[in-house]
């Protein structure tokens, strides 16, 4: 698959193997771009400016809608190439793709609403006589970085935004699974200016310094690790940046609540895409008075799961992206055995596979669930009360998404009060979104809100007109 910059399809005498993380077969071929092709991008988008510009917000609009479109009428080519590309099983990549529409379709209606507001100018000092009024303005371009786990949709969630507010963008998707985020661009380019959208494929070691330093991007929009997000941070020094990192959110089930329900809730949580999800349960925080009966349910049901083919409808559990990503969920689950913890189910890894995984009696301080383990575990630690539950919630850097199971409205309350995360879901896992909602993380877990509204509003400045009508 090619690249595209300024409305044309770029190929590259150098490329990289997009593989099947299922099997190991290529899926295709994607260019490696180097600075010169990373620099022609971002100078695409920043002479695509104008034409952006010239657009009403209704014809841009129009436009979302028709991207909305084509995606849907592409739904079952798009689902299979994210299950290709990503080994994500096909009923999930399905849904990305919905979501997906549904993601477009919003930055289609928030096109229309870029509204400023007026003023009282008078109710200041000096402000007699004066009419204020602010407009929002787009801000140039918008460089959008995305990880691989969800390809498309995360891809839309920068880009549509961006082209909402009036702004052009350079998109560079995950190396490990380019390909939907390609051919998103490739079908927004069919409907927009030439430059208004690029896509670059290539090593971040090569691109990624050209585009954080770059002095035409004018805002980075970032979805990853932590620890690119620091880098990131640190070196894009003053444009504007967006980072939506890593998670490690609990799910806490308070000795009152409905066993059963939250045990649902933890599988559907835990191994969703093999756990690969930014805000999957990575941690099962549970009251010792019902710990015996969750811990026994929710082996139950981990065995059930269906691990196999991910083009395969009925399968629930796929590879993992690659093999040291396997290895390393592993060695964390093998590690924490070895310093206490008892393996309930799972345990075992064949190439990219991990078994879906339950452990029981996790200490907080062991790396399984201090840092974010992004594979199929279900780590169980056990607590007193609510205070300890909150203590060891909050006990790590990560606060994007939690979950908490009561039937009591004043310790819900509580929860949602007092726990550090960009979202507290009471009676429901952490492992939710729809793409309306202002999502994001506090402290390492990310800086910004995502969700069209949201972005599409730190996509833009505002500007005040001041009128002396005296
Ligand atoms: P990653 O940080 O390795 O890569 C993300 C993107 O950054 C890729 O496109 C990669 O090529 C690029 N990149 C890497 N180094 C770079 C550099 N120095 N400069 C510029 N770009 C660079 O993440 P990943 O392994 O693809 O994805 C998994 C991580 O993403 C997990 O931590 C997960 O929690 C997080 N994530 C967060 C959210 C969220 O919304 N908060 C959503 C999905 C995934």
């Amino acid at each position: 698959m090619d690249m595209i910059i300024n409305g044309e399809m770029v190929s590259g005498s150098d490329t990289f193997s997009v593989t099947n993380p299922f099997d190991e077969s290529t899926v295709d071929r994607v260019p490696l771009a180097g600075r010169a092709e990373a620099e022609s991008a971002i100078m695409a988008a920043h002479s695509a400016r104008d034409s952006m510009r010239s657009l009403s917000a209704r014809k841009i609009s129009d436009k979302l809608y028709d991207v909305a479109d084509e995606l849907k009428a592409q739904m079952d080519p798009l689902a299979e190439m994210i299950t290709l590309e990503s080994g994500k099983p096909i009923r999930f990549s399905r849904d990305e793709v919905r979501r997906s529409v549904e993601t477009a379709i919003l930055c289609a209606e928030e096109a229309r609403r870029l509204y400023g507001e007026s003023i009282p100018m008078d109710a200041g000092i000096g402000g007699g006589g004066l009419y204020g009024f602010t407009v929002r303005l787009p801000l140039g371009v918008v460089a959008a970085i995305t990880p691989f786990n969800y390809p498309l949709n995360l891809a839309i969630h920068k880009v549509g935004p961006a082209l909402a507010a009036g702004n052009t963008a350079v998109l560079k998707p995950s190396l490990e699974a380019p390909l939907s985020a390609m051919r998103l661009v490739e079908i927004m380019n069919e409907h927009l200016p030439p430059g208004a959208v690029n896509v670059i494929t290539g090593r971040a070691s090569e691109i990624g310094d050209v585009i954080i330093d770059s002095p035409l991007v004018d805002k980075i929009s970032f979805t990853g690790s932590v620890e690119v997000g620091r880098y990131i941070s640190r070196r894009a020094s003053m444009k504007k940046v967006t980072l939506e990192l890593g998670g490690n959110d609990p799910l806490i089930v308070m000795d009152d609540t409905d066993v059963d329900l939250a045990v649902e809730s933890a599988v559907r949580g835990s191994y969703l895409y093999s756990g690969q999800v930014c805000i999957a349960v990575k941690r099962l925080i549970v009251h010792r008075d019902v710990a015996d009966e969750f811990a026994d349910k929710l082996v139950k049901k981990t065995r059930s799961l269906r691990e196999g083919d991910p083009m395969d409808p009925e399968t629930d559990i796929g590879p993992l992206i690659n093999e040291e990503a396997a290895i390393g969920v592993e060695k964390a689950v093998l590690d924490a055995a070895d310093s206490g913890a008892e393996i309930l189910c799972g345990g075992k890894r064949r190439g990219n596979f991990v078994e879906p995984t339950v452990l029981d009696h996790v200490n907080p301080s062991m790396d399984l669930v201090s840092s974010e383990t992004f594979g199929p575990v279900s780590p169980i630690i056990r607590v007193a009360d609510a205070d300890e539950a909150i203590r060891i919630a909050n006990g790590t850097c990560y606060a994007l998404q939690a979950g908490v199971f009561t039937d009591n409205i004043r310790t819900a309350l509580r929860f949602a009060s007092e726990i550090e995360a960009g979202t507290v879901l009471i009676n429901k896992q952490s492992t939710f979104r729809v793409d309306h909602m202002p999502f994001g993380g506090f402290k390492c877990s990310g800086m910004g809100k995502e969700g069209v509204k949201y972005a599409v509003r730190d996509m833009t400045r505002t500007k005040l007109i001041v009128l002396n009508t005296r």
